[in-house]
């Protein structure tokens, strides 16, 4: 399956990956994602909101157990982040049915759409157009970098962008979603597991802070005269570097625009966004409050996501499964997690979700370095397959 998919999408100069939600690369991935379940002879489904569902035996009478992840990436990202979940998902459905396992509920592939928000702006629109907590009008009208709309991109790709939304149906058909990531930390590098489970998604939220200025010529205008807000800026970067440290949270400003962006000119704005996260929600809140005040800037809050707490039960289950399937002496460790994924999606939307992490040596992810070793990877869907086989016997 790597084989099959390895090319779609890869910058042949850098090695990174550029899925965007509905680009040639993707189309070709989900037609992949078709033939994989076709071959297996899986029910395949496309929702409303372009989320892939195979299933193994007939979710409207009885709710599923469901696995799965998704095929988009950042732009220049690594081949694991969402494909590992997805090849994985199906990894672990040969697992069983070579036992000759029949399962006693049915059980699912899900393939989410736009989980990394590359084209949007906004991340795992797929499932939160499913579960409703995104407005399907704000949706449409989000734009890509050519200015074209979603539901411009939608139609273009033969979907009706008008039937996007809140999708009840299909969510019900989900008894409980369990998603196999790359880990994006080295917290299990730490712990010499290969694989382990998630405790939590870290709160995180993304503002926008704009410095203005006075745009004004950079040989003619004295230094006491000017009013150039790269100074308040660059002073607002150190000093969330020191609040995140006192605080124990990470603050970044990842993006950067500067107007007018002339190389000989004393710049009149600069936004900045900062992305924000942590394990505690109130520290998280007091530094972009005291940052907001400190940098004198405008500040808009773009997005905010509250903590997810995977459901514990569910979470010690499958730690203990995992461990027992690995042979290990002990449960499969849990850890928090500062990315978002769909599982929180559905995880707040009150679907019992869990996660299953793979051991990442470097810890790096959004990145061509991301990397899983084989072995691990094959413990992932040896633990995946074992879990799957539990849930599907309750
Ligand atoms: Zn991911």
């Amino acid at each position: 399956m790597w084989g099959a998919i390895e090319r779609l999408g890869r910058d042949g100069r850098t090695g990174g990956y550029l899925r965007d939600a509905w680009s040639s690369a993707d189309l070709e991935l989900r037609e992949w994602f078709r033939q994989e379940a076709a071959r297996r002879g899986l029910d395949v489904r496309e929702d409303r909101n372009g989320n892939l569902w195979a299933w193994w035996g007939d979710p409207s009478g009885r709710p599923g157990v469901v696995t799965g992840s998704h095929l988009d990436s950042v732009r220049q990202g690594g081949a694991f982040d969402g494909p590992l979940g997805i090849v994985s998902a199906f990894a672990a459905l040969d697992v069983l049915a070579a036992r000759g396992f029949e399962p006693g509920r049915p059980l699912g592939i899900a393939c989410f759409t736009d989980e990394e928000g590359a084209r949007f702006g906004v991340p795992c629109m797929g499932s939160r157009l499913l579960t409703g907590v995104l407005d399907p009008d704000r949706a449409r009208g989000l734009t890509d970098d050519e200015g074209d709309s979603m539901a411009e991109v939608l139609r273009r790709a033969g979907r009706d962008p008008a039937v996007l939304g809140r999708d009840p149906e299909t969510l019900g058909h989900v008894g409980v979603f369990v998603e196999l990531h790359v880990e994006q930390g080295r917290e299990l590098v730490h712990t010499g597991d290969p694989v382990g489970v998630a405790s939590a998604i870290w709160p995180h939220g993304r503002w926008r802070f704009d410095f203005h200025g006075q745009a004004n010529h950079a040989g003619t205008t004295r230094l006491a005269d000017r009013d150039d807000p790269t100074l308040p800026f660059a002073r607002t970067v150190l000093h969330a570097r020191e609040l995140a440290e006192r605080a124990g949270v990470v603050a970044t400003f990842g993006k950067l625009r500067v107007s007018p962006g002339n190389a000989n000119a004393v710049p009149g704005l600069v936004s900045a966004w900062l992305d924000a996260r942590g394990g505690d929600e109130g520290a998280v809140r007091a530094l972009v409050a005291e940052l907001t005040a400190f940098s004198g800037a405008e500040v808009s809050t773009e997005s905010w996501t509250p903590v997810v707490d995977f459901d514990a039960v569910l979470r010690d289950r499958l730690a203990a499964v995992a461990g027992a399937a690995l042979a290990r002496p002990a449960a499969a460790p849990a850890l928090p997690t500062g990315a978002g994924h769909d599982a929180g999606i559905l995880a707040a939307a009150g679907v019992p979700s869990a996660m299953v992490f793979v051991r990442n040596p470097t810890g790096i992810s959004h990145s061509p370095e991301e990397h899983a070793e084989e072995s691990d990877c094959r413990l992932g869907v040896t633990a995946l397959a074992a879990v799957l086989e539990d849930l599907c016997r309750s």
